[in-house]
């Protein structure tokens, strides 16, 4: 028997690239922030174009700044497989997420090159714009775009801190590279595989470096805003009070405890609490909070997420309140015949692989309502993501690579 694609991924070479990306927005703490279309991107993108030479591979990008290397099939009218991520950081953010995906598929495509096979669809490397949504809100912009769930006309307006536009970003990275040609948006596309560490701690204390993502856990988030009245903290009296913050509280504390499940599967979260006027001497006459609220189960998400505005206004007290919902997004489970070629692969390969549900939301959402989409997760230290010290091993990463290789071969064809 022949070797398998897999074999011709190289671990070292693999783990080299993620060093050299993570150059390009390296801050002093060992992680990096590199943001959507900044300079940092810039520079990683013409990196990857370097490799993707290398190997025959022809850029691309579209008018939503996603960007694509492209690897020629035997049958090049064939719809393509993709495979990638995104390498847009958070402003501390570490070296492998999103870079992990788009950097397993590189070798996993240099892998396929070097076996000397040439599958009978073209495979393309692919990094989504501005995933992570620090810089402009939301994220997973481009992924959202390209499937046709967000309008390129929403996205071009939207200004980050400094009061720069999306529009203005893209237009940086097209005069970066104008080489690059620029295609349509929304072709169509065989099939899309997403390699990502876990971002959470299951497959490290389980001992698995494979895992096969069942789905992606549904959010949905809200804003609570509550009304009450600015008064006179020496003066005015207790029982006419109508303070917005001890009616957001007691809001909060009987959310908190309705979501609360034994077995931790409901995650809630306020992240954000703000208050007016926020003075020491002035009752709050304002409050307003956030609620993230996920869970894997569409049922569960529903029944929770639907108590939510009964439970603050019977806790608001004299206060009034509004409860609107920002974010509904169900929890969604990838086709069964892409998490069996995912599956598959890694018991070819002699590797332990287990199922587990995606408890952060990737681009793959928004695929998975384009094409046949998987994940394939290996895990990193402790769980930690979205922070310098986000770490992962050279063995766990190849192990996925190679996972990577066998399914993109597999659906793009011998
Ligand atoms: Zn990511």
């Amino acid at each position: 028997m022949s070797k398998s694609v897999a074999d011709h991924v190289v671990r070292d070479r693999l783990w080299e690239r993620h060093m050299l990306l993570a150059r390009h927005g390296a801050t002093a703490a060992n992680g990096v922030n590199r943001q959507a279309l900044s300079a940092a991107e810039i520079a990683a993108r013409r990196e990857l174009i370097g490799w993707g030479a290398d190997l025959g591979l022809k850029p691309y990008s579209d008018a939503a700044g996603n960007f694509f290397l492209r690897l020629e099939g035997r049958d090049p009218a064939a719809a393509p497989v993709l495979s990638g991520s995104h390498i847009d950081s958070q402003p501390t953010g570490g070296k492998f997420d999103g870079v992990y995906g788009v950097l397993a598929a590189l070798e996993a495509v240099q892998a396929i090159c070097d076996s000397g096979q040439t599958p009978v669809r073209p495979i393309e490397i692919v990094a989504w714009m501005n995933e992570e949504g620090s810089r402009f809100a939301p994220g997973m912009m481009g992924s959202a775009v390209y499937a046709g769930d967000m309008a390129l006309g929403d996205i071009l307006p939207v200004r980050d801190a400094e009061g720069i536009t999306v529009a203005q970003g893209l237009a940086d990275m097209a005069h970066a590279f104008p080489d690059v040609p620029q295609r349509a948006l929304g072709r169509p596309v065989a099939a899309y595989v997403e390699a990502h560490i876990e971002q959470g701690p299951v497959l490290e204390q389980k001992g698995f470096s494979i895992g096969v993502v069942t789905g992606i856990q549904g959010k949905r988030t809200f804003r609570v805003s509550v009304s009450g009245e600015d008064a006179h903290a020496g003066t005015a009296a207790l029982r006419e009070r109508k303070d917005a913050l001890l009616a957001a509280t007691a809001m909060i504390q009987a959310l908190s405890a309705a979501m609360h499940d034994d077995e931790d599967i409901v995650k809630f979260t306020v992240g954000r609490l703000e208050i007016k006027p926020n003075a020491p001497s002035v009752v709050a006459g304002h409050a307003l909070f956030s609620i993230d609220l996920r869970h894997p189960l569409e049922s569960r998400l529903r029944e929770l997420g639907d108590r939510v505005t009964d439970i603050c206004t019977a806790n608001a007290g004299p206060c009034a309140v509004e409860v609107d919902e920002l974010v509904t997004a169900w929890p969604l489970e990838f086709p069964a015949a892409m998490q069996d070629e995912v599956r598959g692969a890694a018991q070819r390969l002699s590797l332990r692989s287990m199922d587990l549900p995606s408890a952060a939301g990737h681009d793959s959402r928004y695929l998975h309502g384009v094409c046949p989409a998987a994940m394939i997760f290996v895990p990193c230290k402790d769980g930690i993501s979205h922070n310098e010290a986000e770490s992962a091993t050279p063995e766990d990463l190849c192990d996925g690579a190679r996972v990577l290789a066998e399914t993109l071969m597999a659906l793009a064809g011998r």
